[in-house]
């Protein structure tokens, strides 16, 4: 089975900052999760680089267009890769891949009569790449997201027949029969899209005149591709239309699109309208998530309470930053963040819950048995136990990319097993029965591999020193995917009899 996410492109006007850092890190998760329970993943994000704003940017700091873009979209790169990112392919829309993709769907959409020249005259807001109708601006007829005033433009562009697809977009967006359903999940802002979409689409602009910085129409070489348009189609650029049809065919259409909010509409109804004038399958999934405050403020440049992912890392360390990230308000609406915030939820769940549990277990190890457990009968129960917990709404909650929730099953998996060992009071046993102790022991190391297996998706560095920590046998990605598949502890566990051990050193130190 295949599994094809994707992220939003990222616009090169900006460097990463932790709402994309948000997007990418979910995407990462679900990723490696899907990869572990033995889907061929593709995963995608990548950089989303024309248009009038950046060709004004380069122009500002003295650089082309393409100098400008290789510097922003590097940085995008190296974000990821710091924050240890598995994605299959990085899309630039200024590549030559991309050009072809883009040529093509233009083509086709303007030979099924599709698209069309029109005069028009309105305001343009330049920040947002876009003509606003006067309902839309603010009450000082300014643009509602950067407060400036749009100047008036006129032009003479070519516009995509939205207005065709009012009725086939609805019901695709709401008979979850429909064999071409799209999921627009939230549920909230699905009905918000219904309800705009009930009122009727207006035709769209689909090309502009004079912006150097695009694709060129291939059929009137004077105008270039909307950057929205050039935008969307990256997510079938990568996967190789037109040209290898056998990967195209093979992970289109795309399991989930990923996204915040603010760009909902241009995939749950721009996107499905263009692939349905093309002829193409629809995304199964298009899921946004809210934006985020920090403190209760909006967190702009300006007011300088812009969180970076370097800063993040800085804090907590890359895989904590990860888990962090995802399980500190829920994916789908507005959240507000802190760093007192996030730092609790670290000592919570990371330094006090599972850091103890590791610590506590290896000490035991050390002090009674040298780090080697000797070969005793296994008990299973515990991990078992484990299991079942995380059987029961860790599968159900990744799948649904309620990460938060998977991640809260995992903390109360990981709150049994330190409750059992208070109540096996193992440091009395020390001095009553060594041979029952060095079971116990054996048990919560078993236990920790089945928890350690769940985590691996959200922390993948970490999560491979505490598999060998804890003396278990082989690769994790290995063995979590055989028993992801079949669901069976195997008969002596995972981790062995005289494996040796290793003391963690302080995996999650306390922060105050
Ligand atoms: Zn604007």
């Amino acid at each position: 089975m295949k599994f094809y996410i994707t992220t939003p492109i990222y616009y090169v006007n900006d460097i990463p900052h932790i709402g994309h850092s948000y997007t990418t890190i979910a995407a990462d998760i679900m990723a490696r999760w899907k990869r572990l329970n033995n889907f061929d993943v593709f995963f995608l994000t990548g950089t989303d680089e024309h248009g009038a704003k950046i060709s004004e940017a380069a122009k500002v700091k003295g650089k082309s267009p393409k100098n400008l873009c290789d510097e922003m979209s590097a940085k995008f790169r190296e974000t990821w890769e710091l924050l240890n990112i598995s994605n299959d392919d990085f899309i630039r829309t200024a590549e030559r891949r991309h050009f072809i993709a883009v040529e093509n769907i233009v083509q086709t959409l303007f030979d099924k009569g599709l698209i069309f020249k029109k005069k028009y005259k309105g305001m343009y807001c330049v920040g947002c790449e876009r003509f606003y109708a006067k309902k839309d601006l603010d009450e000082k007829g300014r643009c509602p997201f950067h407060k400036t005033k749009p100047i008036l433009q006129s032009e003479e562009n070519y516009f995509f027949k939205l207005s065709s697809f009012q009725d086939g977009l609805l019901e695709r967006i709401t008979d979850i029969n429909h064999k071409e359903h799209i999921d627009v999940r939230p549920e909230e802002r699905r009905n918000e899209i219904i309800g705009k979409l009930k009122l009727g689409l207006e035709d769209v602009s689909f090309s502009r005149s004079a912006i150097e910085w695009g694709i060129p129409l291939p059929f009137d070489k004077s105008q270039t591709a909307y950057v929205w348009v050039d935008a969307l189609i990256n997510y079938i650029t990568a996967i190789g239309y037109p040209n290898d049809e056998t990967k195209f065919k093979k992970y289109w259409p795309a399991d989930i699109h990923l996204m915040a909010k603010d760009i909902l509409w241009f995939h749950s109804v721009i996107w499905p309208a263009v692939l349905m004038g093309a002829e193409l399958p629809l995304p199964k999934t298009v899921y946004s998530h809210g934006f985020f405050t920090l403190n209760g403020d909006k967190m702009s440049k300006s007011i300088g309470n812009v969180i970076s992912p370097q800063e993040l890392v800085g804090a907590y360390g890359v895989d904590a930053a990860r888990y962090l990230a995802v399980t500190l308000m829920p994916f789908g609406p507005d959240g507000d963040i802190s760093w007192q915030g996030l730092t609790l939820k670290y000592n919570t769940d990371l330094a006090n819950n599972l850091g103890n549990l590791i610590s506590r277990t290896l000490k035991m190890a050390e002090k009674n048995f040298n780090l080697k457990i000797p070969q005793v009968v296994p008990d299973l129960e515990l991990a078992k136990n484990v299991a079942g917990i995380l059987k029961e709404g860790f599968a159900r909650n990744m799948d649904g990319l309620q990460l938060h929730k998977a991640a809260e099953v995992l903390q109360s998996a990981i709150t049994l097993v330190n409750r059992q060992i208070e109540a096996d009071a193992p440091w009395k046993l020390a001095k009553t029965d060594i041979n029952k102790l060095a079971a116990r022991v054996y048990s919560y190391l078993q236990a920790l591999a089945v928890i350690a297996m769940h985590l691996l998706a959200f922390m993948p560095t970490l999560t491979e020193k505490i598999w060998q920590i804890i003396g278990a046998a082989g690769n994790i990605s290995d063995i979590a995917k055989k028993y992801f598949a079949d669901g069976v502890i195997p008969e002596n566990g995972f981790s062995i009899s005289n494996a040796d051990l290793q003391i963690p050193g302080i995996l999650f130190p306390r922060i105050s």
